[in-house]
């Protein structure tokens, strides 16, 4: 065990301790379970916040989509499996992470992930849902790891405990290119349609939507401004939209400049091609129709010259909209058959 793991574990037993929840079954799933007995629905959980730039106190793209008691993620950027764990999540119950597409922002933990969800308890391979090349990706991360399981195999299995090295595998399944949308997932009442967007030169790129006993939730990923995510997002409860402001990103080419890293700047201004500002992110939810807008993935939030009144100026101009920006830790419940929409944040 790591040393980041090594504390992860002793911050989770000194927790069930002071809850008087100490046993060992107990640090697996049916702690993770209880909640779902309760509650019925879709729960959202933003589990990392910022763009690829890096922030102290957010973890890079990670959104965690409960569906009953069956657990998901949309991405696993970097720090975010940590978050995860931090806050209990019920991991053990993973069944797939999508991937919206193949940047490092977006899928730097996902052997992390896999592994901390086997270890806690998931019982079968973990399929990592994807574009094309997410193939390469799952069989580069099993590669990396393989050691790490047959030591973690090798050490743990014993008794009661099981950790079949088969189980701790990712499966990928590809996106069929072409179709603007196609259903990529059904089981036990959730749907997860996958949406072609615009992240181009990084194609394909999806956006993936959420339907589930009458609730939704559309996740953007990156992309451009990309009317038929509207389309596609029609009538859902929650859109969740990437988010850039150019202005800020001007004057970050403009700073990088004049500090004489004339590459940097450049690598940055090729970025506006392919982000959303948050005033485009208001139209598009604009034409869609959603409930509710939730900004994420803020490339400049926590940077020092960054406030939120100057990122979102203007996203109230085009007309009424209910939206709000994130931080990581923000809850987002929709109880199913029911028109509520519940806001919550777990502790940073
Ligand atoms: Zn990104
Ligand atoms: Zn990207």
């Amino acid at each position: 065990m790591g040393q980041r793991n090594f504390a992860t574990a002793a911050a989770l037993v000194l927790g069930l301790l002071s809850a008087g929840l100490a046993t060992p079954a107990l640090a697996q799933g049916p702690m993770a379970a209880a909640p779902a007995a309760t509650y019925d629905g879709l729960k959202v959980t933003l589990c990392g916040t910022s763009g690829p730039l890096p922030i102290r106190d957010r973890a890079k793209a990670c959104v965690a989509i409960q569906a009953g008691s069956d657990f998901y993620l949309v991405d696993v950027g970097p720090e975010s499996t940590e978050n995860l764990q931090a806050w209990r999540m019920p991991i053990a119950e993973a069944k797939a992470v999508f991937l919206t597409h193949l940047h490092s922002d977006h899928i730097g933990e996902v052997g992390e992930f896999n592994m901390q969800s086997w270890v806690a308890g998931r019982p079968q391979p973990l399929i990592l849902v994807g574009p094309t090349g997410t193939d390469h990706v799952a069989a580069g991360f099993n590669e990396a790891y393989s050691q790490d399981h047959i030591f973690r195999n090798a050490h743990h299995e014993h008794g009661e405990v099981k950790l079949p090295i088969a189980a701790g595998l990712l499966k990928p399944q590809i996106v069929p290119t072409g179709p603007a949308t196609s259903v990529v997932w059904k089981k036990d009442g959730l749907t997860v349609t996958a949406i072609a967007v615009h992240h181009d030169p990084v194609k394909p790129a999806y956006a993936y939507r959420f339907d589930y006993k009458g609730r939704s939730v559309v996740v953007s990923g990156d992309t451009a401004k990309w009317p038929p995510l509207a389309t596609a997002s029609k009538g859902a409860d929650v859109l969740l939209h990437e988010a850039q402001n150019a202005q800020m990103t001007g004057m970050m080419v403009q700073g990088l400049k004049a500090m004489g890293n004339a590459r940097m700047a450049s690598v940055m201004a090729d970025t506006v091609s392919y982000h959303t500002t948050p005033v485009e992110a208001a139209d598009i939810a604009r034409a869609a129709g959603v409930k509710r807008l939730v900004l994420y993935h803020l490339t400049q939030a926590g940077l020092p010259f960054y406030n939120p009144e100057t990122f979102t100026k203007g996203m109230n101009d085009g007309g009424p909209l209910d939206w709000r920006l994130s931080k990581d830790g923000m809850t987002i419940e929709l109880p199913a058959m029911s028109p509520d929409i519940k806001f919550g944040q777990l502790p940073g």
